[in-house]
C-alpha cells in the first residue's frame, strides 16, 4: 500500500513561483489519486505488494498485463510526484555546485545552456508531461521529455530533475502561460537533492 508523503515544506512556502492552493490540490488531490488508482489496481496481485514504486516501474513487464498500463500511469504519477517534491525547496539556491555542477558545464557547455535546453523540453512537450534531467545507465547527464505520467526509471535511466507541465502544476496562476511557470521553476530548485541524487547509486 502506497502512502501519500509528507512535503518537507508548507503550501505557501514556494510562493509567488508556485502559489499555496496549486500546491495543495496538487499534493492532496493530484498526487493522492495517483496513489489510490495504484493501490486498487494492486489489492488483486499480493506478490507485488512491498515492492517500492521504482523497482515496479524498473520492470514494468513483469507487471501482470491487465494492470500494466495502470501502473504506468498510476505509478509513474505517484513516483514522478515524490521526486518533484523532493527537488523542490524555498530560499534555493541558484546553481547545482560541486559534481553536479562539471558534469552540467562539460555536458551542456555552460549552466545558462543547460537551463535553456530544459526549458525548451519543458516548453514544446506538447499536451500533459515532464521535463527531465536524467542520468544514463552509462553515467551520461541528458535532457528530454516524456508524455502523461512516463517515468524515464521505465528507460533504465535515473531522474534526478524533473518538472511536471500537466496544467494541474500551474493553471491557477500562471493560466496559458507555461513559459512564465517554467522560468519560476528556477527560482525554487532543491540542488542539494538534486546534486546527492546525481552522486548516488
Ligand atoms: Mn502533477
Amino acid at each position: 500500500m502506497y502512502l501519500l508523503p509528507t512535503l518537507p515544506f508548507s503550501y505557501d512556502s514556494l510562493e509567488p513561483f508556485i502559489d499555496k492552493e496549486t500546491m495543495e490540490i496538487h499534493h492532496t488531490k493530484h498526487h493522492q489519486a495517483y496513489i489510490n488508482n495504484l493501490n486498487t489496481a494492486l489489492e488483486q496481485f499480493p506478490d507485488l505488494h512491498g515492492k517500492k514504486i521504482e523497482e515496479l516501474l524498473a520492470d514494468v513487464n513483469a507487471v501482470p498485463s491487465e494492470i500494466r498500463q495502470i501502473v504506468v500511469n498510476n505509478g509513474g504519477g505517484h513516483a514522478n510526484h515524490n521526486l518533484f517534491w523532493e527537488i523542490l525547496a524555498p530560499k534555493a539556491p541558484k546553481t547545482p555546485g560541486g559534481k553536479l555542477e562539471e558534469a552540467i558545464v562539460s555536458t551542456f557547455a555552460d549552466f545558462e545552456s543547460f537551463k535553456a535546453k530544459f526549458s525548451d523540453a519543458a516548453l514544446k512537450r506538447f499536451g500533459s508531461g515532464w521535463a527531465w534531467l536524467v542520468r544514463s545507465k552509462d553515467g551520461e547527464l541528458e535532457i528530454y521529455s516524456t508524455p502523461n505520467q512516463d517515468s524515464p526509471i521505465m528507460e533504465g535511466k535515473k531522474p534526478i530533475l524533473a518538472l511536471d507541465v500537466w496544467e494541474h502544476a500551474y493553471y491557477l496562476k500562471y493560466q496559458n502561460k507555461r513559459a512564465d511557470y517554467i522560468e519560476a521553476f528556477w527560482n525554487i530548485i532543491n540542488w542539494d537533492k538534486v546534486r546527492e541524487r546525481y552522486l548516488e547509486d
